[in-house]
Order: C-alpha cells, then structure tokens, then sequence
C-alpha cells in the first residue's frame, strides 16, 4: 500500500476513467474518503451497488463540498459546465484536476468557470479500453501507462507536484508538455487513427455489394482491429474532435496526402516503395512494444488481458 496524497477526493463523472480513478486510489490507499457523482441518475445507482467510492452524491456541489482534490471525468465537452457547476462549493486550497483526452479548450473552458484562486492541473491519462460506464474501471488501468501534465496559468507548483505523486502512486510514468504540444501529439496518436477507424468501419458497413454477415462472418484480423477502435464510446470521441479541431484537421490533411502517395504506388505499382513504406512501420510497431506499451503475444495479448479484465487497451 501506498502514502495517502489526499484526504477527500471528488470524482466527477463515473465512467471508465472516473471508477477506474476511484478503484485505484482505494487499492493503492491514496485517499481517506472519494466520493462520485454523475449527471447520469441511473450510473450513480449503478455506481452506488459497485460501491468503488464511499459515497455517491445527489449533486455535483454536494460532492466536492469537503474535497481537497476534485477530479473532473466526463466527456470533454461537459467539462466547462462541470467546472461551473461547482465553482461556488469548492473548499479554499482545493486542487481541481480532469482527464480529458483535449487539452486546450478544456482549458479555457475550466477556467472560464472557476474562480481564480482555484489551482487546476489539467491532466490525460494515456490509458484507456474501448469499454465505458461505471462496470469498466479497474484499478489497475493506470499501472505502466503515462499521464501527460499540461500546466496552465491556473497551475501552481505545489499543486503540479500532488498531481504528479497521484499519477506516479497509480503506477504511472508522468511527462508534462504544453496543452497546444499535447493536443497535436494526441491527434497523431490517438484522434486520427480512432477517426481512421470510425471511417473504415463505416464504410464497410455501408457497403451495398457485401452483406453485414459477410463483413462480420469474413473480419480479418486488419479489420476486426479497427472494429475494436471504432466501438469506442461516441459521445466522448465526438466531443474529442469537436474541441481538437485544428490539430485535428492538420493531422487529417497530411493524412490525405500521404494516402495519395500510397494510392500512386499502387497505380504505378512501385513496389519498393510500398516496401519502403511497410518496412518502416514495422519498426514503429517494434518500437512501441519495446518501449512496453504493448504486447508482441498473439493476438495482441488481447485475450490474456480480457481474462484479466477491461479488454485491451485503446486509450484516447
Ligand atoms: P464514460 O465511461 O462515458 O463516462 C463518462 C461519464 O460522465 C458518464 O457516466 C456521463 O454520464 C458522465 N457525465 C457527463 N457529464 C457529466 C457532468 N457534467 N458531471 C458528472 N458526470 C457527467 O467516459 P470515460 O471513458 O470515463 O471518459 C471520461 C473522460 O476521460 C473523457 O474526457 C475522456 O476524454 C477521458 N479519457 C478517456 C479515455 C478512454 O480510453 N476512455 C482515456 C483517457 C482519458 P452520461 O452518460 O449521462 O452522459
């Protein structure tokens, strides 16, 4: 067991990340007391029966009211309003944290909220699975994963600091970067291959010429990936592309043109240019599995993690 960091902690919003948060700080004995809620009535039942937080809230003032830290956990376009729905409650001396997946205008809209004196350490746990909701979480999410720290004006160093010893107790490695630097890194990453995925499987599934049984019945390995991807939580991803639009469409439009390029190599069938291509991917992937941020197990270790629990990882 760990150092406790904090002595009343609020989560807001009990989805995935949120009861995972919740579960984690419980094992590792981070916090005296969490207490959730969630705008959803029916999740706060569901949470109330899972009972991963010691109390579940009626209302968002109610949770924070004793909390030393509160974190906000719900799809980034609810964030601003979360903010301001409980910026008359917070206790002075209080660190106000999120998680969301876009760092900028979560931000700005945080801010806007809150009062001034409030310290806020924006924050995104690169570690995720496609599962969402309170049944999710599990409390060890988080362990060999890295959470990014994207400090604004709001960020004291004492409070960056608590921030960084939260993470690093949940068993995560911490990098801190600047919200504009982490919103096109995670573009790359993380938002364009999930847009990449959502199209493809769209484009399967409108396909007049191939029945739905086929596509399921014939799913490849190289589809049924992007079909795990593409089964992501809609309301979160689309609240990711609504607020990271710039570094977004950037991403997309370089995108477009290296697909041209592929597309030529076909055309002109150039085939050690395709090589080429295909021969530096690879060693991205053996890259990523070297630094341990994914398994080379068959199947990508898939099955072995979902015996576990969660599923495999596709965080945002
Ligand atoms: P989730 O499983 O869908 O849970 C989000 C919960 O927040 C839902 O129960 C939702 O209720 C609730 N909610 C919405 N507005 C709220 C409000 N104003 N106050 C309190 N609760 C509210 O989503 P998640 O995967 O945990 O994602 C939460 C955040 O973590 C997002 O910002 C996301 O970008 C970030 N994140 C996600 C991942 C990932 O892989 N999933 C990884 C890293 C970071 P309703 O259903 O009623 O709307």
């Amino acid at each position: 067991m760990s150092q406790k960091i904090f002595e009343n902690v609020a989560i807001l919003g009990l989805g995935l990340i949120g009861s995972s948060l919740a579960h984690g700080l419980r094992d590792k004995g981070l916090a005296s007391r969490v207490v959730g809620y969630d705008a959803s009535e029916d999740v706060r039942a569901r949470a109330e029966k899972l009972a991963f937080c010691d109390e579940i809230a009626a209302t968002p003032e109610d949770s924070v009211k004793d909390a030393d830290l509160v974190v906000l956990s719900m799809p980034v376009g609810a964030t601003g309003e979360a903010a301001k729905s409980i910026a008359g409650a917070l206790k002075p001396g209080v660190i106000v944290t999120d998680v969301g997946g876009v760092k900028s205008a979560v931000i700005t809209k945080v801010e806007a909220a809150l009062p001034e004196e409030i310290a806020f350490v924006p924050g995104h746990p690169i570690a995720g699975t496609e599962h969402s909701g309170p049944e999710a979480g599990f409390g060890s999410l988080f362990e060999g994963r890295w959470a990014i720290l994207t400090p604004s004006d709001r960020t004291t160093d004492a409070a960056l600091q608590k921030i960084s010893d939260l993470w690093h107790a949940l068993g995560s490695d911490v990098e801190t970067m600047t919200p504009e630097h982490h919103d096109l890194v995670l573009a790359t990453t993380s938002h364009l291959p999930h847009l990449i995925a959502f199209n493809i499987v769209g484009t399967a599934a409108d396909m007049e010429e191939v029945t739905r049984s086929e596509v399921i019945k014939f799913s490849a390995g190289g589809f049924r990936d992007f079909t795990r991807i593409a089964a992501s939580d809609p309301v979160m991803w689309r609240d990711i592309f609504l607020n990271n639009k710039e570094a977004v469409l950037e991403m997309l439009g370089r995108f477009s043109e290296d697909l041209a390029a592929v597309q030529r190599m076909i055309r002109w069938e150039d085939g050690d240019a395709l090589q080429d291509l295909f021969t530096r991917t690879r060693a991205i992937r053996r890259g990523i599995i070297e630094a341990g941020q994914e398994t080379e197990a068959p199947d990508f270790g898939r099955r072995a993690a979902q015996s576990e629990k969660g599923g495999a990882k596709s965080e945002s």
